[in-house]
């Protein structure tokens, strides 16, 4: 599952419990395409405490002392492994292998970041300022701080499919595919209902299920141990990734959309009426 706002903001939640006041002793590069920037040099960070751990939409941002940030985007099979300790002191080399970074801290323990597959996607940037970052630069308002006006502002801003709307980092920021499903769910809308006929009430109430949904996955995932955090998010989903599966809210089957790098899925008694949507991919073939 690809971390978003509730993994993330959970992950940020751990390192401020756990990190904060501690010094970095290295910082170890063994994905060297991983690191995006080169000034400020890795050793940077040696010695500085970590004094914060925030999230910008899907991004997390460790903050040391003296305004040295190690900002990540985990992209889609990222992850962060906190460690009471490592197995070895021998520094990291470059490799093949699914650590990218490692972080080692002043009382033995630290943290991994890892990468699971051959696709290399994950990216981290040693800034002075996280806005340094372009992907940090563009985000729109963050999805679960934004009130009523802020949210519908930024979904009519972006003409087009609610899907797509609420999962463009630009428009808002911290959704991805998965929270996307499961808020279009809650707010009883079809996910190609288009974001300048919604009407206010609607609007609010996509608003509301934004949050509740977010919330509740945030509230899940805290105080659980990183490691943790994945098996929580997908025992929460009520239709992303369920495609099949009966409806917890009706008991109507799950139904899923293709596209050419991802699917959704939605509940056709729920969200559009009892009509199934069109699977383009599949209509193609058929035809
Ligand atoms: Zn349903």
């Amino acid at each position: 599952m690809v971390p978003e706002l509730p993994e993330v903001e959970a992950l940020a939640g751990y390192l401020r419990q756990r990190a904060v006041g501690r010094r970095v002793d290295r910082l170890e590069i063994a994905a060297i395409s991983a690191l995006k920037t080169y000034d400020p040099a890795p050793t940077a960070v040696t010695g500085r405490a970590v004094t914060d751990a925030r999230r910008h939409g899907k991004f997390l941002d460790v903050v040391f002392d003296g305004g040295l940030h190690l900002v990540v985007h985990l992209a889609r099979a990222g992850w962060l492994h906190y460690r009471e300790a490592f197995a070895s002191t021998v520094p990291l080399r470059p490799g093949k292998g699914p650590i990218a970074l490692r972080v080692r801290l002043d009382d033995g323990s630290g943290f991994d970041l890892t990468e699971a597959g051959t696709q290399k996607k994950l990216a981290a940037y040693l800034v002075t300022d996280p806005q340094a970052v372009p992907g940090v630069a563009k985000l729109g308002p963050d999805a679960l701080a934004a009130d009523l006006v802020t949210f519908a502002g930024a979904l009519r801003s972006r003409r087009g499919q609610v899907k797509g709307a609420l999962t463009d980092q630009a428009v808002l920021a911290g959704v991805g595919n998965a929270y996307s499903d499961e808020i279009l769910h809650a707010a009883k809308l079809s996910p190609f209902a288009l974001t300048n006929r919604l009407t206010d009430e609607q609007m609010a109430t996509l608003h509301a299920a934004a949050r509740r949904v977010l919330g509740d996955a945030v509230t899940r995932s805290l105080g659980q141990r990183a490691a943790e955090l994945k098996g929580e998010k997908r025992s929460g989903l009520k239709v992303h990734a369920r495609t099949g599966l009966p409806c917890p809210v009706c008991g109507d089957t799950v139904r899923q959309v293709s596209f050419a790098d991802s699917d959704l899925q939605y509940c056709p008694t729920c969200q559009t009426g009892g009509k199934p949507l069109a699977d383009r991919r599949l209509s193609r073939l058929v035809r």
